[in-house]
């Protein structure tokens, strides 16, 4: 069984909080992601953020190229129970590895704030016909000013990580976020 359909000023609620931890894992150092998982009555179960550029402690996996928002929620919830009534909200397109992983573990939808067009696998999440991604469902992008929020977010990280090819695609899908990116 799926989440219950949540109407658009949770999903608003909820990637605001992600955006806030994206907001937060910038000014620690690390990438500008955020995510929270929520459960069926749209109680949020976990908190997480890019830890990336920072040390590992006793409570988070950091200093690790995998330290992801998505990984940081997940290594917090520890045994994902009832993984099917649960929603992820991130602030950017899950990337392979955290679209895999949610998808390996059967969380019911997966939200996010802002599409990744050179980093993000969600699409592919929604688009397969692997049997072993059936099971969550995907949800885009449903609040634009939040998107256009995430977007001038994370822009400059993009045109830093991303090679020429990805922030060409990224100048694509956000021609005004990215026009003032140095
Ligand atoms: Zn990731």
């Amino acid at each position: 069984m799926p989440p219950a359909r949540l109407d658009p000023a949770t999903h608003r609620s909820h990637l605001q909080e992600a955006l806030r931890l994206a907001r937060e894992a910038q000014a620690a150092g690390s990438s500008p992601v955020g995510a929270v998982l929520v459960d069926a009555r749209g109680e949020v179960i976990a908190r997480g953020r890019n830890r990336v550029g920072e040390a590992q402690s006793p409570e988070h996996v950091g200093a690790a190229s995998v330290a992801h928002a998505e990984m940081d929620v997940f290594f917090s919830v520890g045994k994902v129970r009832d993984a099917e009534h649960l929603t992820l909200y991130t602030s950017l397109e899950p990337c392979l590895m955290c679209g895999g992983a949610s998808a390996l573990l059967g969380v019911g939808r997966v939200v996010w704030a802002t599409d990744d067009p050179w980093g993000g696998s969600g699409r592919l999440l929604a688009w397969s016909d692997h049997p072993a991604m059936q099971d969550t469902d995907v949800v885009p992008c449903p609040d634009p000013e939040l998107e256009r929020e995430g977007a001038r977010l994370f822009a400059p990280e993009a045109r830093r990580a991303f090679p020429e090819e990805g922030w060409a695609l990224w100048r694509e899908r956000y021609p005004a976020e990215t026009a003032d990116v140095k």
